[in-house]
């Protein structure tokens, strides 16, 4: 592993960059301070120095953008889906424009490489190119009912203001993966973006400005006050959806409010990502996909594979090649050239993986490498390869979120699916095999929302993202995606020829 020391200061691309974004609310079109004056600093987490400082939203402010939401609601339903297509390729197209800026603003709050940051850009982006398709093809159905006696006519409309709730890992696609298909759908929305990371957000609120939505469709509110803002929001009747990506433990706390109103809700939530390696598959591709699975992002990704159940014959040769290949990693701040790996978003996160390695290693676990904080400034933690994890351990139990490949071995097919299956999470799982039937006895066999089958890298916005099990509810992408933010109305006429 190598490391690079964190830049010290910010360079002028940087500070030029931090002094166009936005330091305000977002509401009605408006960019306001705090009514109590309330700020938050955000930070880099390779060098933890303030970035910027930004206005922290309190309850009333989120209450003002839920009443921006509600003005704006019936203008934005009535506007013909062409216009808001139109709206949402503009914005794909300002955020192309823009993309080297928007990857620097990811990379800064949140730390992961650039390469990385330009991906998520891509990815952040299709969904405002892909929903802009889709807001044209809100389609419904009309039919005979079986007895011949009537007509049933089946619409759909927009299911009215949204909270949407994101998370820091990935600061562009977390927030565009919810306001797309809102807006396609005729859908205003409350952004509530991560503390950590919220810059993002309201840059790129100003991109749907210049784009052309109107005022109130998009409000965005970053507050250092998550609990004491969203709350009433969701307690509020005039609020018709809360759309929540985070972790499973804060999803449970937000249905529960959810449920006083019996509100519409998707829920994207945390992962224990199973990637099985058959000792029939091809190993390079198995090893190249492992890394990709685990190392993009550090580790700080829902889909990220958490426990490599390998089959015992192919275990060694497989463990002996990625711990040479991340023993070679290359770790350091996002913005310097080569790095492979970024920091943790913190050092509770810090804290948490090296818990979850000392655990393992206290059952019998064996590190490979890495297996460390790295000491100096920013919350680096080493690029880690444990092998002959026990079951029980909480390595196996908990989502990682950091950098650490721990590996299981396993002797048959049903002990692989035992163990790939026994996690009250099912997000996303990655099997590696040249086995066709095999392939699809996984496919049929784990229970998973998504499965990467010889595939390290599964999200796509044409795709259908989200979990089973206590991974969540609801889709987002695909063309399941805009239907979380559409009603369902059925109505009934007689049949016309009486
Ligand atoms: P988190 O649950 O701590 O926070 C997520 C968001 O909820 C943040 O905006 C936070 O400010 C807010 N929040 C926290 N407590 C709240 C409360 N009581 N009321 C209202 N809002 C509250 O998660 P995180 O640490 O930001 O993100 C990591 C987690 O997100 C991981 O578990 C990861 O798997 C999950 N995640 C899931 C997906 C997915 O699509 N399934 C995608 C990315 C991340």
């Amino acid at each position: 592993m190598t490391i690079t020391s964190p830049e010290a200061s910010v360079d002028a691309a940087e500070r030029d960059l931090l002094e166009r974004v936005p330091t305000g609310l977002f509401v009605g079109g408006r960019w306001t301070p705090s009514r109590s004056g309330g700020t938050l600093d955000v930070a880099d987490p390779s060098t933890g120095r303030v970035l910027t400082t930004i206005a922290s939203a309190d309850p009333e402010d989120g209450l003002a953008a839920l009443d921006a939401a509600c003005a704006a609601a019936d203008d934005w339903a009535r506007t013909p889906p062409r216009r808001r297509a139109e709206i949402l390729r503009r914005a794909w197209e300002l955020l192309q424009e823009r993309r080297d800026e928007f990857a620097l603003l990811i990379t800064l709050e949140m730390g992961k490489p650039l390469h990385e940051a330009q991906g998520e850009v891509t990815y952040g982006g299709e969904f405002l190119r892909w929903f802009s398709e889709e807001a044209v093809r809100i389609t419904g159905r009309y039919g005979i009912n079986p007895e011949g006696t009537g007509r049933t006519i089946v619409s759909h409309h927009p299911v009215g203001p949204c909270l949407l709730i994101t998370p820091w890992n990935f600061p562009l696609a977390m927030a565009t993966r919810k306001i797309a298909p809102a807006l396609a759908a005729g859908c205003t929305v409350v952004v509530k973006p991560a503390e950590l990371t919220p810059l993002t957000t309201l840059f790129f609120a100003r991109v749907l400005e210049d784009a052309g939505v109107p005022a109130g469709v998009v409000n965005v509110i970053p507050t250092n006050s998550s609990k004491t803002v969203s709350a009433p929001i969701i307690a509020e009747p005039r609020l018709r959806k809360l759309s929540f990506t985070g972790s499973t433990e804060v999803g449970k706390v937000l249905l529960r409010q959810a449920a006083e109103n019996v509100l519409r809700t998707s829920m994207e939530l945390g992962g224990n990502a199973p990637f099985l390696v058959f000792e029939d598959a091809d190993l390079d591709a198995a090893v190249e996909g492992a890394l990709l699975a685990k190392f993009r992002n550090s580790g700080e990704a829902c889909t990220a594979a958490n426990r490599f159940l390998v089959q015992r014959s192919v275990v060694r040769e497989f463990s002996d090649r990625v711990a040479a290949r991340v023993e070679a990693m290359r770790v350091g701040r996002g913005t310097e050239q080569g790095v492979q790996v970024g920091p943790l978003i913190d050092a509770r996160a810090v804290a948490k993986t090296s818990a979850l390695v000392a655990d393992a290693v206290s059952r019998g676990a064996e590190v490979r490498t890495g297996g460390d904080a790295l000491p100096g400034e920013g919350t680096f933690f080493a690029p880690t390869v444990v092998t002959e994890v026990p079951a029980d351990s909480d390595l196996f139990r908990t989502e990682i979120f950091g950098p650490v490949l721990s590996i299981v071995p396993f002797d048959d097919e049903d002990e692989a699916v035992r163990l790939a299956n026994g996690t009250e999470y099912g997000l996303a799982a990655y099997v590696y095999t040249r086995d066709l039937a095999r392939g699809q006895r996984m496919m049929e066999g784990l229970e998973t929302g998504m499965l990467g089958l010889n595939a390290g890298v599964i999200s796509n916005a044409s795709a259908p993202f989200g979990g089973v099990k206590q991974s969540g509810l609801g889709r987002e992408g695909g063309v399941e995606g805009i239907h979380e933010y559409l009603t369902t109305k059925y109505t009934m006429t007689p049949d016309p020829t009486i």
